[in-house]
């Protein structure tokens, strides 16, 4: 075994092979595989091998889309075949709301360029002859179906092979046998990787060691977030009357999922593979697979898996006909949203995660491609903000990684609801006030493991939502809120905000080296800041005050805590300058927003709260009640007059009871995240994640005020001139959508000119309260973005049409906020 190496990856399942196999691609052929056993050992062996090009997610819909046209070649040019059968996928509906995703999921497959058909049910029974439409009273009525002709399955061992032949063919090494014990740094930065062949020294590791996660993370000092969970398939012997449509001339089946009976059925040696997606799969090796664990597999609990075999042999009658074969029950990695780990870990150099696949076969392909990419070129090619490893934090104990797991495991199948929150692992993260929110009817969501207010119930009114893709039980009183808002006064608890000191004699310059807006000089001074990636794509947001000489206040995103503080760690210089500290725990935060809001905060703080003394974009470090140290800032995500304060925790309760105390005669209430959504849209305020990721340059996104080409270097300011040069391809547009009768747009619909091309995508989309609009927010080719154009929006399967509207269409001249 070599000595040295650019890159050691861990790990010889499909995924670790595919990186291995896209590194030697970019022309990294430095690059060494260590398997412990052989290649295929861990869960890749016993994968069922289908290869969905479904999922409702922006990012994995495209990682699986390569992967598909990925297999399609490599036989051709690696000499080894994959055994792709092209069978095509068939999904069922039986209800409207199941219907509803589907054609949410069109929008996004259209956006990403995924074939598909949405088909009736004279079609399903014409591409799967073999199936039951169903009565309706012992077996569900099928109503549509969404078939994707251009996927199905493939050999999971047959794939690995062919990667490893791509990959040595371009110089890549592997070992097999070869077991990773530990690692360690060496004293110029590198990775001594120490196996039990020997030791091996790299500049990069990659961890892809599926069912191995965690005990792999530890040997690197962090938590990984996956977690196995067991998974069966059932393989049955021959069925006479497949055997007889196959002999007879029928050509393959189409890869079948029942959604609502959550299974899926493939044809398998003229008999079937039936994988059910059961209730009470529990999670495995949550301390570690242990040494007895190698290429096993657990024992088939059948009893779990009765009612989706009977469900199948309803839809499917002649199964009922066929022997059970074999069950084959393996360990399936998880993480807690059921998507991948692909990125780089946290709080280490050049150490890189591909784990945590629950369907590792579709998307290793997928994950090499963009993992060897973000490693070469020190970037991803495409907005991997989804999977990134750095969207959990330190709220992922072994219990909740646990308990969410099994949760994922037993929803893979439920229909997937834009407003749905899962109750498993809750409450576990809150703010101090959360019991004070609960007692006025606040109905919770959870993000970044945080409780947060989502809308709150009435009197008399269920303090629950039912969710759907439509308009639901909450509309109204969520449009109730946002005129609060707007009319009067209200508050919204945002403690889950991240929240960074940065001080020091080089705070200024380190921060305006890392952001595109020049970063304030004046004490008191706010700016609105985004650090760019190097292709000058919106990475984060930070909302940054100068809180005293030498001393910031860094305000980002609440699901950006560990993404957010890796980045500002890992660019710190080296020469102490710069003390950073992450205060996300310490310090709470509530807006107060509303035309009475300095009303109520004059009774509050001393000094003047007037335009003069205290204008948009200023703060200052105020005495509230009896609070202490509150950054008092001018500054809101609802446009409204009003402030963010942002005070030490332990001041929740009291600064909550006195806000109340103090608004009473004013009518002050509660708003939750649903209220802010729509306001920010009337607004066109673009929410980091969904309006501002990697994919769009400030210049796409509108911010050019936010962007200072001319204040010296900052990180991704030479892409950003070389865009200006060639012309900024999208522009960021709000538009509304006529007609609406109830089901507004919610981001990643297409949008079209008036021919029907595909000129843009909607990137978040609700309902204005106050403007009465149904509003939506997104990008789109320039000769459309002029404010009057005509465009049309596909929403759940119809068009609809559209009009730009100028940006910010509530109060567009900021009357409110500058009130
Ligand atoms: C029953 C079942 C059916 C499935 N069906 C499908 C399907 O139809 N489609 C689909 O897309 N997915 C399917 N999956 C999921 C799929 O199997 C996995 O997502 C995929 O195999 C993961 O590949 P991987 O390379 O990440 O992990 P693995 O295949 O588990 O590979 C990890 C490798 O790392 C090695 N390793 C671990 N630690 C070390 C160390 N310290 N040193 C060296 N080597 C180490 C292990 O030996 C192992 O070979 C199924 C899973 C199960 C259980």
């Amino acid at each position: 075994m070599k000595t040295h190496a650019r890159v050691v990856v861990i790990g010889g399942g499909a995924v670790g092979v595919s990186t291995l196999y896209h590194l030697a691609l970019k022309g990294w052929s430095d690059a060494v595989l260590l398997e412990r056993a052989e290649l295929t050992a861990g869960s890749t062996w016993h994968a069922a091998g289908l290869l969905p090009l479904f999922n409702m997610s922006y990012t994995v819909g495209q990682l699986h889309k390569y992967s598909v046209d990925l297999y399609k070649r490599l036989p051709a040019e690696t000499g080894q075949d994959v055994s792709f059968h092209v069978t095509g996928n068939l999904r069922l509906a039986t209800n409207a709301a199941r219907m509803d995703e589907y054609q949410k999921y069109c929008g996004t497959a259209n956006t990403i360029g995924v074939p598909y058909r949405v088909i009736t049910p004279k079609q399903v029974r014409e591409l799967w002859p073999l199936l039951d439409l169903g009565d309706g009273i012992t077996t569900p009525k099928i109503i549509g179906a969404l078939h994707h002709p251009d996927d199905g399955h493939i050999a999971p061992a047959d794939l690995t092979m062919a990667l490893r032949k791509g990959a040595r063919m371009r110089g890549a090494d592997i070992h097999e046998q070869t077991e990773v014990t530990a690692v360690k740094r060496t004293a110029s930065g590198e990775w001594q990787v120490i196996t039990n062949k020997g030791d091996i020294v790299a500049e990069h590791v990659v961890c892809a060691t599926g069912n191995y996660a965690r005990q792999t993370g530890r040997m690197f000092g962090i938590n990984v977030p996956s977690i196995p969970v067991e998974h069966q398939y059932i393989v049955y012997d021959e069925s006479p009357e497949l055997k007889e449509y196959r002999l007879g001339g029928g050509r393959e089946l189409a890869v079948l999922r029942e959604s609502d009976q959550s299974y899926y059925l493939r044809e398998e040696r003229m008999g079937w593979i039936l994988g059910p997606y059961e209730s009470g799969a529990p999670a495995r090796f949550a301390d570690g697979v242990p040494e007895w664990f190698g290429k096993n597999l657990f024992e088939g609990d059948l009893e779990r898996l009765l009612p989706h075999i009977e469900a199948a042999q309803r839809r499917v009658p002649s199964l009922a006909t066929c022997g059970i074969k074999d069950i084959v029950n393996g360990p399936i990695a998880y993480t807690p949203d059921g998507s991948p780990l692909i990125g780089p870990a946290w709080g280490q150099r050049n150490l890189w995660l591909n784990e945590g696949h629950s369907f590792g076969i579709t998307a290793a392909g997928g994950s090499g491609w963009q993992l060897a990419e973000w490693i070469v070129e020190g970037e991803p090619g495409i907005d991997m903000m989804a999977v990134d490893p750095r969207r959990y934090g330190p709220y992922t104990s072994k219990r909740y990684v646990v308990q969410k797991n099994e949760e994922t495991y037993r929803n893979v199948f439920v229909t997937h609801f834009p407003d749905e929150e899962r109750p498993d692992a809750r409450p576990a993260k809150t703010s101090p006030i959360y019991d004070k929110l609960a007692r006025m009817g606040a109905v919770f969501g959870q993000r970044y493991g945080w409780e947060r207010a989502n809308w709150f119930a009435p009197p008399g009114v269920e303090a629950k939502d039912q969710w759907s893709f439509r308009r639901s039980n909450y509309f109204e009183h969520v449009g109730n809120e946002a005129l609060q808002l707007r009319l009067r006064v209200g508050v919204i608890d945002l403690t889950p905000f991240t929240k960074h000191e940065v001080t020091g004699p080089g705070a200024e310059a380190w921060l305006d080296g890392l952001v595109a807006n020049k970063v304030p000089t004046r004490i008191g001074r706010i700016a609105l800041c985004h650090a760019l990636t190097r292709r000058g794509g919106i990475r984060s947001e930070f909302t940054i005050t100068k809180v005293a000489e030498q001393h910031y206040y860094v305000v980002s995103a609440g699901a950006a805590e560990r993404y957010d503080a890796d980045y500002l760690q890992q660019h710190l210089p080296q020469d102490h300058s710069v003390h950073l500290r992450n205060v996300t725990m310490s310090r709470g935060c509530f807006v107060v927003a509303g035309p009475r809001s300095r009303d109520v905060l004059a009774k509050l703080v001393d000094g003047p709260l007037d335009n003069t003394a205290f204008p948009w974009l200023s703060g200052r470090i105020a005495e509230v009640g009896l609070a202490t140290d509150v950054y008092l800032l001018r500054v809101n995500f609802v446009g409204a007059l009003g402030w963010e304060l942002h005070f030490p925790i332990e001041y929740a309760h009291h600064l909550f009871d006195a806000l109340f105390q103090a608004g009473a005669e004013f009518n002050i209430a509660m708003a939750g995240m649903r209220a802010m959504e729509s306001l920010r849209l009337e607004k066109s305020y673009r929410m980091w994640g969904s309006d501002l990721t990697p994919d769009y340059t400030p210049f796409e996104a509108g911010l050019d005020r936010f962007v200072r080409l001319n204040k010296g270097e900052f990180i991704g300011k030479a892409a950003l001139e070389r865009q200006l040069a060639a012309g900024v391809p999208h522009r960021f547009v709000t538009f509304e959508v006529h007609d609406v009768v109830d089901a507004d747009p919610l981001g990643n619909e297409p949008l079209f000119d008036l021919k029907g091309n595909i000129v843009g995508r909607a990137t978040a989309g609700y309902y204005g309260h106050a403007l009465r609009k149904s509003l939506g927010l997104g990008y789109i080719k320039p000769e459309f973005a002029a404010v009057g154009s005509g465009i049309e929006i596909e929403i759940l399967g119809e068009r609809k049409r559209a009009t730009i509207l100028v940006d910010s269409p509530y109060d567009p001249e900021n009357k409110d906020l500058r009130a």
